[in-house]
């Protein structure tokens, strides 16, 4: 629960416990940062591997990052709130939704202009439906095969696909150990076509793909990591493949260190509250006190406390504030104060609780 180190200390004025540190130009948000916009939780597509969660998989819901959206001001408020500088679409099979994947690429480059990067991940190989997704704005492809094409993608419409698309399109699998040798093939085929890049990702191990992956003989890599063990390795031997296009490789622990830890930084610096302290895994840290609405005058004046740094939260029914006004408070108040560490995102999951 370190805090961020860098950058100036903001003290406000009336308020000698207020000593939160903000993020001096924050170095992750000036990277790009997208934000994952889910546009259907069905998928006719079948991989054993499939992460989806159980309230995502072959449901038809949307969720803009964490959020489940059930409107355009959803994906939105989403988008805004951490300020994203692009959009990477995926499911799910985005284009087992054709028509609302159209809608939302048209909603965000109407909303953030030409500008708004977007991506999208599809294992459909359909000329049609891929051109019309480009056609309405979509300004890169990453098709993710069925392991069942990768020994006969050359019948596939893949390559003219993407010999006509006018964007960037590439190829994007997870690291097979047990499928080596097809995986080599696929990726010597593509590099011979006018797909311009491909991404290994890293096997995980999900709440739903467990049993799947132990059929095929996977175990977890290590106790702290949900990868794949093996799968790193035929990562890093595919980069030393004689490739002619460019190969990047995704860890499972890049993935949760650097580009999850640089979302919720992003997130953090938009929308957290005055009270909040942003540590430097992007979580908040702030000061709870567990006591009635009717509560919180007399605790804002006992302590002289402004309004601004003590709130009711009426989603979890409890006053919210900084650290340090909540470690005063539960020297003077007869209600239950905490220090509580919460990702800030849109479900606010809360990780970590300290009683004061
Ligand atoms: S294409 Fe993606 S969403 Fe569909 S089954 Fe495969 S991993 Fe799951």
């Amino acid at each position: 629960m370190e805090t961020m180190s860098d950058g100036p200390v903001t003290t406000l004025p009336n308020n000698s416990f207020y000593t939160r540190r903000l993020p001096e130009g924050c170095a992750y948000c000036q990277e790009g940062a997208k934000m994952v916009l889910l546009v259907t939780g069905q998928c006719p597509t079948g991989c054993f591997y499939c992460p989806l969660s159980e309230t995502k998989r072959g449901r038809a819901v949307v969720y803009a990052n964490e959020k489940l959206a059930t409107s355009d001001e959803d994906v939105i408020g989403e988008a805004t709130a951490m300020a994203a500088e692009g959009t990477g679409i995926t499911g799910g099979e985005p284009l087992a939704a054709v028509e609302r994947t159209l809608h939302f690429i048209g909603l965000l480059k109407d909303v953030f202009g030409s500008r708004h990067h977007i991506h999208l991940y599809t294992s459909v190989l359909e000329p049609d439906r891929v051109e019309r997704v480009i056609a309405a704005g979509v300004d890169e492809v990453r098709f993710h095969p069925p392991v069942v094409l990768w020994t006969r993608i050359d019948s596939t419409p893949l390559a003219a696909i993407a010999a006509r698309a006018g964007v960037p399109v590439g190829l994007e699998i997870p690291a097979l150990p047990h499928l080596r040798e097809e995986t080599r093939g696929l990726l010597e085929w593509v590099a011979a076509t006018d797909l311009s890049f491909a991404n290994i990702n890293e096997l995980e191990f999900s709440a739903t793909n467990g049993d799947r992956l132990r059929r095929y003989g996977y175990r977890l890599k290590n106790d702290v990591s949900n990868a794949a063990a093996g799968s790193e390795s035929l990562a890093y031997e595919v980069l030393e493949w004689d490739l002619s296009i460019p190969v990047h490789y995704c860890s499972s622990s890049f993935k949760d260190a650097v580009q999850l830890r640089k979302r919720l930084l992003r997130r953090a610096c938009t929308t957290a509250p005055l009270y909040a302290q942003i540590t430097e895994d992007g979580t908040l840290l702030k000061g709870v006190i567990e006591c009635p609405r009717e509560a919180l005058p007399g605790i804002r004046s006992r302590l002289g406390v402004s309004s601004a740094l003590m709130q009711w939260d009426e989603e979890r029914r409890r006053v919210e504030t900084s650290p340090e006004i909540a470690q005063a408070a539960a020297e003077v108040v007869p209600h239950p104060c905490f220090i509580v560490e919460e990702y800030p995102t849109a479900d606010r999951l809360e990780v970590e609780r300290e009683p004061l």
